[in-house]
C-alpha cells in the first residue's frame, strides 16, 4: 500500500481545509476543536483516531446528520453539575466549551459531573481524560454509540455500542497521567477496519451469529464484548451512563432510527470529574502502586502513547488512498471509501 509522509503542520492544514471546505463548511471553532483531537491522536501514534477519522467527520455533515453551525448550549444545573446540549454538533467543541465550568465546580465541591447530549463523538476518550488531568483532576468518561456489539451467547443481533470508558488520574512531579481508555467490545471498530489479516478469536460473529475471524463478516455481523458477560455488563453500564443519564438515544435506538448509516452517531457523553486531593487522596501513595505494577512486569496504561508523544515525531505517515480521499473531499467530491452509508 503506497503511503505519504506529512509534518504535523501539514496535517493541520489538511484537516482544517477539509472541514471548512465550501461543501462541508463546519464552523471554525468546531473545526479547530476536531483538528486538535485528530492531531493529538496522530502525535500519539493512535492512528485509528487520527486522520483516518476525518472522512467520517466530513461524511456526518455531507449526509445531513451533523449540524455544521453548532454552538453548544451550556446550562449550570446545580453546584456540582453542568449540562451541555451539543445541538447536533461534534463532541470536541461541546467538551471544550463545558470544560471550564466542570473544572470550576469540581474544584469547589471535590466532584463534578458533565452531561453532554445531542452530540456526535467520533474520537478516543483519552483526550478528555488528559484535559482533566492537566487541571489536576481525575475522571471517568463514558460514551455510547450505534449498536455494533451483540450479547454473548444471545440472538446475535446488535444491542450495545462499542461503548468506551476512560479513567484518568494525574500524577505527581510532571509525570504523564495514568489513562485507561478502552472500548467494551473485544476490539474497537476502527481497529477492526484497519486490521490486516484474520481477526483474533472472540472479536465478532457473522450475520448468522457464527464466530468468524473475517473482517468484513464481523463488520456486517456483530462485534462481541471483551470478557464475555462481564464485558457486556460494562457495555450496559456505559450505555446507561452515557445515554440513560444524559437523555440521549441508546445505541440500539440510534441504529433503529438510521439503520443504513455507519458514520458518527448522535448519542451522549457522561463525565465524572474528581479532585482526589480534596477527598484525601495522596498522589505519592499512588506511585507505590505504579512502582509495584512495573516490578510485577506490567506497565502503566497510557504509557505507550505518552512514550510516542515524547519522541516528538513530526513525520506522520498516512496511506495515499486516505490522503487522496481527504483532498477529494476538500475539492468537493463525495467520500465513499469507508462505507459510511450502506443501502
Ligand atoms: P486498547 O485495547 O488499544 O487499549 C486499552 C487500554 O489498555 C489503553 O488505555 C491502553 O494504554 C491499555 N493497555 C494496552 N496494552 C496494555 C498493557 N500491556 N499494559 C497496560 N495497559 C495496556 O483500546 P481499545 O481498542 O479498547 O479502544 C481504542 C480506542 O477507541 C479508545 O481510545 C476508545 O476511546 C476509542 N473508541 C471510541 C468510540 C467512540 O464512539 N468515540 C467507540 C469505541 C472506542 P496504551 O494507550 O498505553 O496502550
Amino acid at each position: 500500500m503506497s503511503s505519504i509522509t506529512l509534518t504535523l503542520g501539514l496535517c493541520k492544514e489538511l484537516c482544517l481545509a477539509a472541514l471548512t471546505s465550501p461543501r462541508i463548511a463546519l464552523n471554525m471553532p468546531s473545526a479547530l476543536a476536531i483538528t486538535k483531537v485528530v492531531l493529538s491522536a496522530e502525535s500519539d501514534g493512535a492512528k485509528s483516531h487520527g486522520l483516518f477519522r476525518l472522512p467520517g467527520y466530513c461524511a456526518g455533515i455531507l449526509h445531513g446528520k451533523v449540524n455544521p453551525n453548532l454552538e453548544p448550549i451550556i446550562t449550570d444545573v446545580s453546584p456540582g453539575a453542568v449540562v451541555c446540549d451539543a445541538q447536533h454538533g461534534y463532541a470536541p467543541l461541546a467538551f471544550e466549551r463545558a470544560l471550564p465550568q466542570l473544572v470550576k465546580k469540581t474544584k469547589a465541591n471535590g466532584v463534578g459531573v458533565l452531561s453532554i447530549r445531542n452530540s456526535f463523538h467520533f474520537a478516543a476518550l483519552w483526550y478528555e481524560a488528559e484535559q482533566l488531568a492537566l487541571q489536576n483532576l481525575s475522571c471517568i468518561v463514558c460514551v455510547n454509540s450505534k449498536s455494533f456489539v451483540a450479547q454473548p451467547n444471545g440472538s446475535g443481533r446488535r444491542l450495545y455500542g462499542t461503548n468506551p470508558m476512560a479513567f484518568g488520574m494525574p500524577r505527581k512531579n510532571g509525570l504523564s497521567p495514568l489513562v485507561i481508555d478502552q472500548a467494551s467490545s473485544a476490539m474497537a471498530r476502527g481497529e477492526i477496519q484497519m486490521h490486516q489479516g484474520p481477526l483474533p478469536d472472540g472479536v465478532g460473529i457473522d450475520s448468522n451469529g457464527q464466530p468468524t475471524s473475517n473482517i468484513q463478516a464481523v463488520l456486517n455481523g456483530a462485534q462481541l464484548p471483551f470478557g464475555g458477560i462481564k464485558g457486556a455488563n460494562i457495555a450496559m453500564m456505559v450505555e446507561l451512563m452515557a445515554a440513560g443519564m444524559t437523555g440521549s438515544p441508546f445505541s440500539f435506538e440510534a441504529h433503529d432510527d438510521d439503520p443504513h448509516w455507519f458514520g458518527p452517531t448522535r448519542h451522549g457523553e457522561f463525565i465524572i470529574a474528581i479532585d482526589s486531593e480534596m477527598l484525601g487522596g495522596d498522589g505519592e501513595h499512588n506511585e507505590q502502586l505504579f512502582e509495584r505494577l512495573v516490578m510485577e512486569g506490567g506497565r502503566i496504561p497510557g504509557s505507550k502513547r505518552h512514550q510516542k508523544r515524547r519522541e516528538k515525531n513530526d513525520s506522520i505517515v498516512l496511506s495515499k488512498a486516505l490522503y487522496d480521499e481527504i483532498v477529494a473531499i476538500t475539492d468537493g467530491k463525495d467520500n465513499i471509501t469507508q462505507g459510511y452509508l450502506k443501502k
